[in-house]
């Protein structure tokens, strides 16, 4: 079970560094929790965190090593920074930056080639399900975003219906569990690479503290990649119960 924060462009320093503490100050194993911050945090929220039990993310790498590219950063400067994970490929950076599944797939080559392991999201828009289309869309991206030859016990995949994110409007339990069973059973026939042990998918969009519990009882559900919600210690701290509540049972 793993329970992932992506904080996006949230909150200010001073929140963000008591968010971290917080987080740090329960023990939660077997639970793993990430928490992707925001850029300019990482090296503030790395030595909040030490060696505690959170790991940190950034939310993008480029897909160079180096180079002229303003503003951007390098899969090295998040290490540099603390970070040891970085999520790639949200739905945010798909819409807002026009990233498409071959440069997630670039980018994703990159953050390996720099030790960092890799969350890649995938997620159908609400047109898109309207027409049928959702897990044709989520497989393309799927076969696309991850390097065929990449090693799985670096990958974890994050399955977020787009129309789910920040909504409050969660998918159906049926409609997780038909995604997350498409997605578990499409790995291993697009991916070459190394299996040492299966690949986690987490669902995201407006998991909360209310909904946790019957989304990660369900198959190939391994745990949750949180927004809003994460921005909350005590929410995010009780879907991280629900996450050990679950393991204890199976
Ligand atoms: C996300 O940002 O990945 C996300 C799932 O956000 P929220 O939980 O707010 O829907």
């Amino acid at each position: 079970m793993i329970i992932a924060a992506n904080w996006k462009m949230n909150p200010p320093l001073d929140v963000a560094g008591s968010l971290a503490t917080a987080f740090n100050s329960v023990s939660l194993q077997p639970v793993k929790r990430i928490l992707f911050a925001p850029h300019p945090y990482l090296t503030t929220i790395s030595a909040r965190l030490g060696r505690g039990e959170v790991q940190l993310g950034g939310q993008d790498c480029h897909q160079d090593a180096a180079g002229a590219h303003t503003g951007d950063v390098s899969a090295g400067m998040l290490r540099d920074c603390g970070a040891s994970i970085v999520l790639l490929g949200h739905s945010e950076r798909r819409a807002n930056h026009g990233e498409t599944s071959a440069l997630v797939a670039a980018k994703a080559r990159q953050a390996l080639a720099h030790g960092l392991d890799v969350m890649i999201c995938l997620g159908e828009t609400e047109d898109e399900r309207q027409a049928g289309q959702a897990e044709q869309i989520v497989i393309d991206q799927l076969r696309v975003s991850v390097p065929g030859d990449m090693s799985q016990d670096r990958l974890m995949i994050a399955y977020e219906p787009v129309w789910a994110i920040g909504t409050g409007e969660v998918a159906s339990l049926d409609d997780i569990a038909t995604m997350h069973n498409a997605i578990a059973s499409e790995l291993p026939k697009t991916h070459s690479g190394k299996v040492a042990q299966p690949v986690p998918i987490l669902y995201g969009g407006s998991v909360n503290a209310q909904n946790a519990a019957d989304i990660l009882a369900l198959d190939n559900v391994d745990g949750g990649l949180v927004g809003g919600a994460s921005l909350d210690a005590e929410a995010f701290a009780s879907i991280c119960y629900s996450a050990r509540a679950q393991l204890s049972k199976s």
